[in-house]
């Protein structure tokens, strides 16, 4: 059995049908389909570097593309390119709410989904 924790606003986004609520859990999915939790790194700050260090260099850590591949096995790749499309404007909107106050993590996130997106339409 497996455990997923998340946020209300995600619960009820996915029992609303939101293409972003969908796009993160099954993203989330493929973390477990490919064992991805087995070594408890991925919710560590150290992974977190990782993938910011990849994203200022243009690039995406696999386990990340491994995921959004999953993702688009089920929702297909386009959905799941708007999905992310989502979580970029979702990203913005947190940083003008002034939610999320580090610009450089913001702009590398933005920077990451970007790279995402080209990644999955190849
Ligand atoms: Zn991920």
């Amino acid at each position: 059995m497996i455990k997923v924790e998340m946020t209300r606003e995600m619960f009820y986004g996915i029992k609303q049908n939101r293409k972003i609520a969908r796009v993160t859990l099954f993203h989330e999915l493929g973390h477990y389909f490919h064992n991805h939790h087995k070594d408890g790194k991925l919710d560590t700050e150290e992974y977190f570097q990782e993938r910011y260090d990849a994203a200022k260099a243009g690039k995406v850590l696999q386990m990340e593309q491994e995921a959004d591949l999953f993702a688009a096995d089920y929702l297909g790749t386009e959905y799941t390119c708007e999905g992310l499309r989502e979580v970029i404007d979702y990203t913005r909107k947190q940083a003008e709410a002034g939610i999320v106050t580090d610009e450089e993590e913001t702009e590398l996130a933005i920077a990451e989904l970007e790279r995402r997106i080209e990644l999955l339409k190849k």
